[in-house]
């Protein structure tokens, strides 16, 4: 018997058939003799109609109260886990919803983006033991304990919940079901070689996520690394009766390095085209300079990524050149251009059509010149690379938008990941 936790995303159940699949899914693992907590979004394409009614319903004002907000996007859970829970009930299960407040799920006080800070599992637990029961959780939303108000996560937020639930009932694996059957070497959709992983460690993850692979919500995967929850990312569309609750179905394990056998020095590359490129040129070399361009940009809540310095072609100042998200350009931009007198410059250049690309393996750390193959490689297609960074599980490059395909199937034969036929 294991102690599971299943996280079903928008379009799983995004109609009531689609539920009552999802409720066969649980049927599954319940008669298998598993104790389960199910967390679930909303509807697929509910939480977008919600902000959409927020944000028309304002007319004078730019913005809403953020507590207001969550009070309405919050709903779209909610309608989901009563639902589940009937159709469980139906099939003869015993099953209950729970709401964030109502565990409690206790969170900061961030409306809009609030962070989990405790979850309570004791109730669902002993109901686990005592009554063999369902607990249907509605994934996105807690309880700002001090207020009592309603909270939400941020958007793909659920994947969060249902991460720290399973910490707190201390369970075996955090399933979450989605519309892929797994975590892949890159996106399958411009690589038709890329290859289902059977385990990807935490961190690789971390890196894929936060690089721009949108398999899960990067919190929660801190959070899964954090508490060691392994995770099981796989397809809810399989038919439940198809599947063989202790066999090993599809799908990809993130879990601690340990758990991994074979380790590839390169395990994925991801890829993300919502860069943008600023470069100040012929700024004074001298101390002070850095913390002037950088200062500003952090107040103004920029979050500023690669950082490359060089000389200038007068050979006397220097050129700064660095990235910001795409949708942080124009105000980038502005923030640079209000701080002129400080920062002291010649010039300001920028541009939108530039793609980052990441190589990412936790075999790079015993592995020296992955990325010098990967100049080479690049090279020989004419690629140029604007700018670097580098970690100890990966490095990325800053390229045209335009090379974004080619170099990301490059570098995906490069380094052995394209699957044997296509
Ligand atoms: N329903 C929320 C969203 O669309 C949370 C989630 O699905 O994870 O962002
Ligand atoms: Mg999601």
């Amino acid at each position: 018997m294991a102690r599971l936790v299943m996280k079903f995303g928008g379009t799983s159940v995004a109609d009531i058939d689609r539920i009552r699949n999802v409720a066969r899914h649980v049927k599954r693992e319940v008669d298998a003799g598993h104790e389960v907590a199910v967390v679930v979004s909303a509807m697929a394409g509910v939480t977008d109609q919600l902000v959409g009614w927020c944000r028309a319903a304002l007319k004078e004002q730019k913005v809403f109260d953020a507590r207001e907000y969550d009070a309405v996007v919050a709903t779209g859970e909610q309608v989901t886990a009563g639902l589940l829970a009937i159709a469980l009930e139906d099939l003869g299960i015993n099953a209950r919803s729970w709401f964030g407040w109502q565990l409690p799920i206790l969170t900061s006080d961030v409306h809009g983006s609030a962070r989990i800070l405790e979850v309570n599992g004791a109730e669902i637990v002993r109901r686990f033991q005592e009554r063999h029961e369902v607990a249907v959780i509605a994934g996105f939303q807690g309880l700002h304990q001090e207020t009592g108000r309603v909270t939400t996560l941020g958007r793909g937020g659920s994947d969060t919940s249902a991460v720290a639930v399973a910490a707190a009932v201390r369970a075996d694996r955090c399933d979450i079901y989605t519309d892929v059957d797994g975590v892949y070497t890159t996106d399958p959709r411009v690589v038709s070689r890329a290859r289902r992983l059977d385990k990807i460690a935490f961190e690789e993850m971390l890196e894929l996520a936060s690089l721009g692979a949108k398999v899960l919500q990067v919190r929660s995967v801190e959070l899964g690394m954090l508490h060691n929850v392994r995770i099981f990312v796989r397809s809810s569309f399989e038919r439940p009766e198809d599947i063989d609750p202790h066999g090993h179905p599809p799908g990809t394990l993130i879990c601690d390095e340990d758990e991994i056998m074979e380790k590839q020095t390169v395990t994925g590359i991801a890829f993300s085209r919502d860069e943008a490129q600023i470069s100040i040129r012929q700024v004074q070399d001298k101390p002070g300079v850095a913390a002037a361009i950088f200062g500003p940009l952090a107040e103004a809540n920029i979050n500023v990524d690669m950082i490359v310095q060089n000389v200038s072609a007068d050979g006397k100042t220097t050129d700064l050149t660095f990235t910001v998200p795409a949708a942080d350009y124009q105000r980038a931009l502005d923030t640079i251009a209000k701080a002129k007198a400080t920062i002291g410059y010649t010039r300001l250049d920028g541009a939108t059509d530039v793609a980052k690309v990441s190589v990412i393996g936790i075999g790079m750390r015993s592995h020296a010149g992955v990325a010098a193959e990967a100049f080479r490689a690049l090279a020989e297609r004419s690629i140029n690379i604007r700018a670097i960074t580098t970690s100890e599980i990966k490095f990325s490059l800053l390229i045209d938008a335009a090379f974004t395909e080619l170099a990301v199937r490059t570098l995906h034969s490069l380094y052995g990941l394209d699957r044997a036929t296509a």
